[in-house]
């Protein structure tokens, strides 16, 4: 998937600020941050969204929720974040590699979703 630009921050073939990586997930700072905490956790492999998430690709997606208190506490948000998968053309998804955002303080992130 070497047009895919999530997959190029994986080979390495794009520069990222990578907050944490292991074999499986990457972490990297967002380009355009919303809030001042805002970080992407990426599956290495590809995957295009949660509507196409297969069942052997359940431990990865548990792996990345569970780094996420970690990250927002090492990134400056020990006192909660939100967590964020846009999924799809209705969730506004524009990076076609699933991606959790994590976004956070130190100040709340305000209502979840402006009311229509
Ligand atoms: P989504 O709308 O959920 O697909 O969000 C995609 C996110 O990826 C946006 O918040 C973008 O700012 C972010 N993004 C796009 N390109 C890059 C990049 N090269 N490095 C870091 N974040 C990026
Ligand atoms: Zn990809």
């Amino acid at each position: 998937m070497s047009d895919c630009i999530f997959c190029r921050i994986v080979a390495g073939t794009i520069p990222a600020k990578k907050v944490y990586e292991d074999g499986d997930v990457l972490a990297f700072n967002d380009i355009n941050p919303a809030r001042p905490v805002h970080v992407l956790v990426i599956p290495k492999k590809h995957i295009t969204s949660l509507a196409t998430a297969a069942p052997e690709d359940t431990p990865v997606l548990g792996h990345m929720l569970a780094l996420a208190n970690r990250v927002a506490t090492e990134q400056g948000s020990p006192d909660g974040f939100r967590v964020i998968i846009n999924t799809g053309r209705v969730g506004n998804q524009e990076v076609p590699h699933l991606h959790i955002h994590i976004v956070g303080g130190p100040d709340p992130v305000g209502p979840m979703l402006k009311r229509l």
